[in-house]
């Protein structure tokens, strides 16, 4: 690209999917220029996925202790110590963020901390600085930030996911309002540290979206755990309430009402291009003010890309991180090629886990007329001893004409590791008879994958 401008590539945010595009272009020899207001490493380093995973760490080991009696420990005087826990895991954020910090400065990458943006569609102005930069192509990667329905009386009593990671002490009742990933998570991490837990969730069962197997299993999962999980309701308002250990009274529209110190929104997330100024760039949003890309993430113009959360597609870090990849290798690497969508393996980290690939039986069944579900329900051979109620579900979408297999959903232990792998069978295509003729791994949950033969009846049609 010619020296007109600053730099070939100017890429606003360094999170997961804008960090992979600027290193990889930085590496194919451009002069790439990357601006972040917050923190290098973006939500899932910095206030997502990573010190999530530890918060869910830390939660299990109660569970852990108890199990442990039943194999005979005996052990006394175990404490959660939370503001140690917290130091342990912001260090860890910190070298983390330092490791992609050194990366980028290692590929040649200049990245300038502070918040961008528009100007003109060549153009970018660094706020704090007043500095302006141009670039030959530029990429909004900016990610998304939670959101919250502005119109709910006492809404600033709330927090989200933002601020959950640094909450100066435990909190006694905390209650979350929805019923996605984020606020299941959170619910099983506060109510295995012993917090009073609450869930508000405006539908019948929750996780939308998702096969309603890993839905009724989660759901009851998070009532054996100790959650009290109200449905269909909403927060209707949030006051003082005048006891200064539970200051927040929240009103339902239920006509319930439940006092808390903490009331976290988790109600789902929303692109982050405010203050972005796109239209001085001439960039058209879309829905939610997400960035609107063809599959080679350019926006309708030629020069512009985005990526990851901001364009509102699939919401996951590995996905940012391949569209960041392949956006690299297709202008700078002369290696084009596009992301598939399909089949994601995905993991929830409730507890216990929730992993899942490909289709849920309902929209096979509404894809397909030849079905066939494969399914189990079982004890976990650790729970044997532990005495414990965890149990493990699994289940397969077969298509019924050539055997494919279209879906795979599991709740529980290890969930997450095993979908990863089975993520590899279902993308190449797998059959059931190929699952059959696996030889299984003895004593393991996974050998149940392979080891399915009954198909499901429902209970309707052997009546
Ligand atoms: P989700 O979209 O998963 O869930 C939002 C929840 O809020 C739903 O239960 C929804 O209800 C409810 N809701 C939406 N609007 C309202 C409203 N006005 N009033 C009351 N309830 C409402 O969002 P999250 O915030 O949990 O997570 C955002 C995204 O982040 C996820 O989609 C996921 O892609 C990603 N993520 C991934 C993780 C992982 O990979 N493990 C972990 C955390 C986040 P309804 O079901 O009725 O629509």
């Amino acid at each position: 690209m010619a020296d007109e401008y600053d730099f070939d590539l100017f890429v606003i945010g360094a999170g997961s999917g804008g960090v992979r595009a600027g290193r990889l272009a930085a590496l194919a020899g451009q002069r790439v220029g990357m601006a972040e207001e917050y923190r290098i490493g973006g939500t899932c380093v910095i206030r997502g996925c990573v010190p999530k995973k530890f918060m869910v760490y830390a939660s299990q080991f109660k569970k852990t202790f108890e199990a442990a009696k039943g194999f005979g420990w005996s052990m006394d005087n175990i404490r959660f110590d939370w503001p140690r826990f917290q130091h342990a895991m912001s260090a860890e954020v910190d070298r983390l963020s330092g490791i992609y910090m050194r990366n980028l400065a290692n590929a040649g990458v200049e990245v300038i901390e502070e918040r961008a943006e528009f100007v003109d569609d060549h153009t970018l102005r660094l706020i704090k600085s007043g500095r302006e930069v141009t670039a030959g192509r530029i990429l909004i990667a900016t990610g998304g930030a939670p959101w919250r329905p502005d119109d709910l009386p006492g809404v600033e009593r709330t927090i989200t996911s933002n601020e959950i990671f640094h909450l100066k002490e435990l909190p006694r009742h905390l209650v979350i309002a929805g019923g996605g990933y984020i606020a299941c998570e959170f619910a099983h991490v506060f109510s295995g540290l012993g917090v009073e837990t609450c869930l508000v969730y405006r539908g019948e069962t929750v996780l939308n979206g998702f096969d309603f197997d890993i839905r009724t299993e989660v759901h009851e999962g998070l009532k054996r755990a100790g959650v009290r999980v109200i449905t269909h309701t909403i927060f209707e308002s949030i006051e003082d309430s005048g006891d200064p250990d539970l200051p927040h009274k929240i009103k339902l529209e239920n006509g319930d009402e439940i006092t808390a110190d903490v009331v976290m929104m988790a109600v789902g997330r929303e692109p982050a291009t405010h203050g972005l100024n796109c239209e001085a760039a001439g960039v058209e949003l879309g829905k939610r003010g997400a960035v609107i890309v063809d599959e080679h993430s350019r926006t309708n113009k030629e020069h512009i890309f985005a990526l990851g959360d901001v364009i509102n597609k699939v919401q996951l870090t590995p996905v940012a991180i391949r569209e960041g990849h392949a956006l690299a290798d297709t202008l700078y690497n002369d290696n084009p090629w596009t992301f598939e969508y399909d089949n994601i393996a995905t993991a929830v980290f409730t507890q216990p886990e929730v992993g899942t690939v490909g289709m849920s039986e309902a929209e096979a069944r509404a894809a397909h007329t030849d079905i066939d579900i494969y399914k189990t329900r079982f004890k976990p051979m650790k729970s044997a001893l532990s005495g414990d109620d965890t149990r493990t579900m699994m289940k397969l979408v077969v298509r019924a004409s050539d055997e494919k297999i279209l879906g795979v959903h599991m709740v529980g232990p290890d969930s997450a590791e095993m979908i990863q792998a089975i993520g590899i069978a279902v993308k190449k295509g797998v059959t059931k008879s190929d699952f059959d003729r696996t030889c299984a791994v003895h004593p393991t949950a996974a050998e149940e994958l392979v080891t399915m033969r009954q198909k499901f009846i429902p209970e309707a049609a052997t009546a």
